[in-house]
Parts: structure tokens; C-alpha cells; sequence
């Protein structure tokens, strides 16, 4: 069977390459499956799962943004952060998630309120990818 090339990519490095039957992500317009020989395009990234399906096994990664690119050979995904599943500290996602729930009560700046609102979602996304493994 075809398989596709990802390599995941954050400014501290490279996070995973490996081989995927099929891979999804959460775009900015919704979840799309991504099989070998798709057309180029390059969509922008929610923060979200991103599932590398190989031998019926999921690979399970944090990702918070950014964009992939898609080739019909290799897809590359460029993020601000990305985590594999077995590398998230729960705990730390779920002091982060409290911290965050806690400043949006607290906050009443809007601005501060978006950054407190970004960081619960950062956590949240944490603790669902590593429940997913
Ligand atoms: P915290 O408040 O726990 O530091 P954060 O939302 O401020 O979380 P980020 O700014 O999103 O953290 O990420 C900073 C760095 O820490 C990145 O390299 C990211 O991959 C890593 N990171 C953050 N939270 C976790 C976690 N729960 N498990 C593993 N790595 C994490």
C-alpha cells in the first residue's frame, strides 16, 4: 500500500518524520483526511489533533497552529508547538487548563481575556491528545 511521507516541524525542531497511510488534521475550515497522491494545497491549522494512520495504529500529536502543507508525496505541518501524545505532561495540561479558566474569570481586559482564552485551549487540546493514546 502507498504511503505519505509527514514530517512535523516547530521552531525548536523537528518533532516526528514518519510514514502514514492516511493523516488528519484540524483546519481552520474543518477535519480533513489526507491520503498519498492528494493534490498540493496548504491550509492553515486550529489548535487540534493531528492523526497519522498507519496499520490501523494512530499516531496521535498536539498540534497549536500553523499551517500544512500538503504534496502529493510528503506533507509537512510547520506549528508554533507540537507535542506526540506520549510526550504530554497531563498534569502540567491540567494546571495549565485551571490557570487559564481561572484568569478568564478573573480578567477583564479583552486582550488579556483572548491570551487566557488561547492558553486554555492550548491545554485543553494537551489533555485530548493524550487521552486519545
Ligand atoms: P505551561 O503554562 O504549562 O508552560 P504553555 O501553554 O505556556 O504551558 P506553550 O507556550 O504552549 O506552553 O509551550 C511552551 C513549551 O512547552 C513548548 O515547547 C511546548 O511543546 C511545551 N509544553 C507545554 N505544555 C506541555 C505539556 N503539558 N506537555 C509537554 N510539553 C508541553
Amino acid at each position: 500500500m502507498k504511503t505519505i511521507k509527514v514530517n512535523i516541524v516547530t521552531p525548536d525542531g523537528p518533532v516526528n518524520e514518519s510514514e502514514a497511510d492516511m493523516v488528519i488534521a484540524s483546519t481552520e475550515t474543518g477535519e480533513i483526511g489526507i491520503l498519498p497522491d492528494h493534490i498540493a494545497m496548504v491550509a492553515p491549522l486550529q489548535i487540534g489533533a493531528l492523526r497519522l494512520i498507519k496499520d490501523n495504529k494512530s499516531l496521535n500529536i498536539a498540534v497549536h497552529g500553523g499551517f500544512i502543507e500538503v504534496r502529493p508525496d510528503v506533507i509537512t505541518v510547520l506549528a508554533q508547538h507540537a507535542e506526540l501524545a506520549s510526550d504530554i505532561d497531563l498534569a502540567r495540561a491540567e494546571r495549565a487548563a485551571k490557570r487559564a479558566e481561572q484568569e478568564l474569570q478573573e480578567k477583564t481586559d479583552k486582550q488579556d481575556m483572548l491570551l487566557a482564552e488561547l492558553d486554555l485551549k492550548r491545554a485543553v487540546n494537551r489533555i485530548n491528545v493524550h487521552k486519545m493514546n
